[in-house]
């Protein structure tokens, strides 16, 4: 496995000032209110032209992203730019439809007057966004933000800012867009917590523990607040799986991104007749990895993105390694350039951290089960609940295992698709999440709902529960109430 030079790791972003903060917030306000007189179409219109230019200018973009993140090219132009230009389509196509007004139900009662729902802007929208997916996250959210009608604020993370401001860089050059209607506010935790105090709703993605804190800031300013926040995917592996699929899928949703996204395969439990065969799979396909940072098509995985991943990475593997595993690879090969080898942790152990603890990093741990039911039993402890995958050769065997997953976004036979499918709500369980991003739900989050009723006849009688009361009239009232 060859490990190529190392690009420089950047260093942690300066903070804008809380003056700044508030200054840009006051205009992203003023642009909001000239944005929301566009029309859907208009707004579609915008989104779409401006995708052209960021497309036009591709190989910048995978030029910023590689250097700031050490990914694979193949990953960047897959992931990062292929990625969203899906979402954008999904989006752009369905906003008419999931934004419309919409007609709603009345009792019999109310058959004179018309009842319907309008999906109004919420004003400026708050994204806090992590650093392992730095254009995938920030512009996934921003989409179906904007084409609601709102002013987006990013807070990217400190250790991958250049690219979110690449990104307003060009917003405001394409010129199809009001001033000010899009704020990257570069900083760390002090710049996200008073991006917080400003916004009229926050989408957070990061860990959990920082997902608690947002959390309770927009509670106590009372506004709605998205998390999308760690997971820990138990992949369970039926003796009857597919197996070379199911080696491939593990090694992939394991070590794409370098082990750092959120629904990657965190642990695989495999039944033990086939323990022997699949953990040999994994062996042979993991030392073919090919590692590197240099900027070519051929490289599988790269560098971790923050340094603090490292010791996370390191204190696992350590613990591993004293509770008896058997780990293969997981060598630091440089560590200033944060390159760590793909380990393969054989024969875990519940007790062990990698099966406890997020690792997001390049580390693959797999234990044997004695049954599919005690590893469903196994992958349900425990806080997190974001992704989940069953394999087997049996379709309908594997939807029933996978029903009962306490997860959000489920697979069988499969990983990591769920984000490109927009039109599946992506979110998780217990402490992976709180509410969903895709879907009708996606883009109807970012705007308040008015419920709107028209009286249409007869135009100037009174109801007949306004005052006064009498008892016929209660009397009727209550007949017409049951036959409605
Ligand atoms: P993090 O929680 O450390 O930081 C996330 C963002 O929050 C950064 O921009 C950071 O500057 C900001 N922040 C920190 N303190 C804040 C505060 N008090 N108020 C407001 N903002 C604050 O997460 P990270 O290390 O950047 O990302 C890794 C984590 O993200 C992993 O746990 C991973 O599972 C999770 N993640 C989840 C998803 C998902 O969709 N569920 C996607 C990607 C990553």
């Amino acid at each position: 496995m060859a490990v190529a030079s190392q690009d420089k790791i950047q260093s942690r972003a300066q903070d804008i000032s809380p003056e700044e903060v508030a200054g840009r917030l006051a205009c992203a306000r003023e642009a909001a209110i000239q944005w929301r007189r566009y029309s859907l179409s208009q707004r579609v219109e915008c989104l779409r032209g401006f995708w052209r230019q960021i497309q036009a200018e591709r190989d910048e973009v995978v030029d910023v992203i590689h250097s700031e993140t050490g990914k694979p090219i193949s990953e960047i132009q897959s992931m990062e730019i292929d990625g969203t230009e899906l979402i954008l389509k999904y989006f752009t196509r369905n906003v008419h439809r999931a934004l419309q007004d919409h007609a709603a139900a009345r009792p019999w009662l109310f058959l004179n007057k018309r009842a319907y729902v309008r999906y109004v802007p919420r004003g400026v929208i708050g994204l806090i966004t992590p650093w392992n997916m730095p254009f995938l996250i920030p512009f996934g959210d921003m989409i179906p933000a904007l084409l609601a009608g709102n002013a987006v604020v990013i807070k990217p993370s400190e250790w991958t800012t250049r690219i979110a401001l690449m990104i307003e860089s060009r917003f405001i050059a394409s010129g199809l867009f009001p001033e000010g209607l899009l704020q990257v506010m570069a900083g760390g935790g002090a710049v996200g917590a008073k991006v917080v105090e400003d916004v009229d709703m926050v989408v957070f993605t990061g860990s959990t523990s920082t997902g608690r804190s947002v959390a309770e800031a927009a509670a106590r300013k009372l506004i709605p607040c998205v998390l999308e926040l760690g997971g820990l995917h138990p992949m369970i592996v039926a003796k009857d799986a597919p197996m070379r699929r199911a080696v491939k899928a593990a090694v992939w949703g394991r070590f794409a991104n370098s082990g750092q996204i959120c629904v990657g395969v965190e642990r695989v439990l495999v039944e033990e007749s086939v323990y022997p065969e699949f953990s040999k799979g994994l062996e042979a396909e993991v030392a073919a990895l090919r590692q590197g940072t240099s900027a070519d098509y051929e490289t599988d995985l790269g560098r971790l993105i923050f340094p603090g991943q490292l010791e996370v990475v390191l204190r696992h593997l350590e613990d591993a390694r004293k509770k008896g595993a058997r780990v293969i690879g997981g060598e630091i090969k440089d560590r200033e350039g944060l390159v760590v080898s793909p380990a393969l942790i054989l024969d875990a152990t519940p007790e062990m951290l990698v099966m406890r603890e997020e690792t997001f990093g390049p580390v693959l741990s797999v234990m044997p089960i004695s049954c599919v039911e005690d590893g469903i039993q196994f992958a349900n402890e425990g806080p997190h609940g974001l992704a989940a995958s069953v394999w087997t050769s049996d379709l309908a065997q594997g939807e029933e295992w996978a029903s009962r997953l306490e997860a959000g976004l489920l697979s069988v036979n499969d990983v990591l698709s769920h984000y490109v499918v927009c039109s599946l709500p992506f979110g998780g369980f217990k402490q992976s999440g709180l509410g969903r991003r895709h879907s009708d739900e996606g883009l109807r989050m970012f705007c308040q709902q008015q419920s709107v009723i028209v009286h249409e006849w007869p135009s100037d009688v009174p109801e007949i529960w306004w005052f006064p009361y009498s008892r016929a009239k209660s009397r009727l009232l209550s007949f017409l109430t049951k036959i409605t």
